[in-house]
C-alpha cells in the first residue's frame, strides 16, 4: 500500500450526479490491480474525518481514474477538486478479481459499481480473452462507459426507466449467455441483490465461478479499524468467519459469501 499525493487533471460532471476523476499519481497507477481501489483524503483535517473509498476505474502508466456518484458530503467534497490540485491517496488497496482462464467472461455492472469492470475488462482483452459487457443504468447515463472498453468486447445495457420493452434489469440479459459449452467466469460489481438474483439464475443452469465486489462502509480501509466486516464460509471449517472486506476483499467468490450476515 503507497500514500501518495496525486494531482487532479481532470473532475467533470459525465451524468446527473456523477464524476469522472483523473489523476496523475504514478506509483499507485503503476501497481493498480482491477476490482481494488484508493482510499481518497477529502482535503479537509477533521470534518469529515475519513477518506472515502473509489474503485479504480482504469489505469494507466501514470494515471488512475475514478467514477463517482455523489451522495453524500463526502462525494459533494470531491465535486470542488480543480485541475492542479493535490490530493492526498492511498493504494492500492484490497484483493482485486482473479482472472482465470475461461472460454467466456461475463462481466456484470450495476450503475457506477460498474466502474473496476472496465479495468478488468481491458485487462482480459490483453490477454485476447473474450469478454461480453453488461452494464444496467436508469436510463442511459453510463453509457459512456462503452467508449472506455477496448475493442472486441460484446456490449450490452439495460435500462430500468426504459418506456419500450427493453431489458430493464441487467439480470434480464444474462440467461441465453449461459447456455455456452466451456467454462463461464462472471466478474460482477453493483448491488448486493443484484448478486442474489445472479446467483439465482446461475444455479438454475449450472456451475459457475462467480466473484463479487462488496461494497462495505470503511473507516480505515486498510485493515485496523474493523469496520467493514463481512462474514465468509470457508470450508473446511464450518462456522463462518468474519474478514475485512478492505484487506480479505473487496471482490470474493459469491459462494464463500455468507448470506445471512451479507
Ligand atoms: C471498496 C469500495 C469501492 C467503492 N467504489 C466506488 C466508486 O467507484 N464510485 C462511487 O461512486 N462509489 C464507490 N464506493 C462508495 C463510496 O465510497 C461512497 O458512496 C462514499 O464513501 C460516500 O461518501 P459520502 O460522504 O458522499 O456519503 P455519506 O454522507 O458518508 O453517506 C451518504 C449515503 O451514502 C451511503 N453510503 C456511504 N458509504 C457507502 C458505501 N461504502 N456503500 C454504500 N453506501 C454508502 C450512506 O449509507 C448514506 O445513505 C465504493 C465503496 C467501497 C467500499
Amino acid at each position: 500500500m503507497l500514500q501518495e499525493l496525486a494531482l487532479v487533471e481532470k473532475n467533470e460532471k459525465v451524468g446527473p450526479d456523477i464524476y469522472f476523476l483523473e489523476l496523475k499519481a504514478p506509483r499507485i497507477a503503476s501497481r493498480a490491480e482491477p476490482g481494488q481501489f484508493i482510499h481518497i483524503s477529502l482535503g479537509t483535517i477533521y470534518d469529515p474525518l475519513l477518506r472515502r473509498p473509489m474503485s479504480i476505474l482504469n489505469a494507466r502508466e501514470k494515471t488512475l481514474t475514478v467514477l463517482y456518484q455523489i451522495v453524500g458530503r463526502g462525494t459533494r467534497i470531491m465535486t470542488r477538486f480543480r485541475p492542479g490540485d493535490s490530493i492526498d491517496v492511498l493504494g492500492p488497496l484490497g484483493k482485486g478479481f482473479v482472472l482465470e482462464e475461461a472460454e467466456q467472461n461475463l462481466l456484470l455492472g450495476g450503475g457506477v459499481g460498474a466502474a473496476p469492470l472496465v479495468f478488468l475488462a481491458n485487462r482480459l482483452r490483453a490477454k485476447q480473452a473474450k469478454v461480453k459487457f453488461f452494464l444496467g443504468m436508469r436510463e442511459g447515463e453510463l453509457l459512456f462507459l462503452k467508449d472506455l472498453l477496448p475493442s472486441g468486447i460484446d456490449f450490452f445495457a439495460s435500462h430500468e426507466n426504459s418506456p419500450r420493452g427493453e431489458a430493464k434489469q441487467v439480470t434480464d440479459l444474462l440467461p441465453p449467455h449461459l447456455e455456452q459449452n466451456g467454462k463461464t467466469s462472471l466478474y460482477c460489481c453493483g448491488p448486493e441483490g443484484m448478486y442474489r438474483e445472479i446467483a439465482r439464475i446461475c444455479n438454475d443452469c449450472g456451475d459457475f465461478s462467480i466473484q463479487v465486489s462488496i461494497d462495505r462502509r470503511m473507516g480505515c480501509g486498510v485493515g485496523t479499524c474493523l469496520g467493514c466486516a463481512v462474514k465468509v464460509k470457508r470450508p473446511p471449517r464450518e462456522e463462518p468467519q468474519i474478514v475485512r472486506a478492505c484487506v480479505e476483499g473487496p471482490v470474493f467468490r459469491w459462494q464463500e459469501v455468507s448470506t445471512d450476515g451479507f
